[in-house]
């Protein structure tokens, strides 16, 4: 099966054209993060590119290399500001594979010991609580 065309109407697009609100951590030219409102685990951040991209099967790798580099940056801001013994990355394709929005996107779930993730798309956190880590993350943040 040929993977779907791109569809702009996603949640992740209207975001990105700030149709949406989202509590934003990073932006640059090539990506945008903001926190999950459903978190898997405190501090939990998502990563996307600003171009179209379904998921990693149609996405383009010489912007996937320019994303993964965001990822990494901001993935070691979340370990250090919420203090995480380590950090789990996510990236689902389709259906089948866990996707739920249509747009790229990698999870960082921030990870400590004995601690067990919350279900994927489970309970909304409360903007209060999400804004917290939002602020804690962004100070930690090292330029690129
Ligand atoms: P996927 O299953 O596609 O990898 O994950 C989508 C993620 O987006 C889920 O973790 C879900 O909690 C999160 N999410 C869904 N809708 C929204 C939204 O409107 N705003 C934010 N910030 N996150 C969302």
């Amino acid at each position: 099966m040929p993977t779907p065309a791109y569809d702009e109407t996603n949640i992740f697009a209207k975001i990105l054209r700030g149709e949406v609100p989202c509590l934003k951590v990073y932006e640059d030219d090539v990506a945008l993060a903001f926190m999950d409102i459903m978190p898997q685990a405190d501090g939990h951040v998502l990563v996307l590119p600003k171009s179209p991209a379904r998921n990693i099967l149609d996405a383009d790798p010489q912007m996937l290399g320019q994303l993964i580099a965001r990822v990494q940056n901001i993935a070691r801001a979340v370990k250090e500001a919420l203090a995480a013994d380590g950090i789990t990355i996510l990236q689902y394709n389709e259906p089948a594979g866990g996707q739920t929005v249509f747009h790229l996107h990698f999870h960082i779930v921030p990870r400590w010991t004995g601690v067990v993730l919350r279900p994927h798309t489970g309970a909304a956190e409360r903007p209060e609580v999400l804004e917290a880590f939002r602020r804690k993350i962004v100070a930690a943040l090292k330029p690129l």
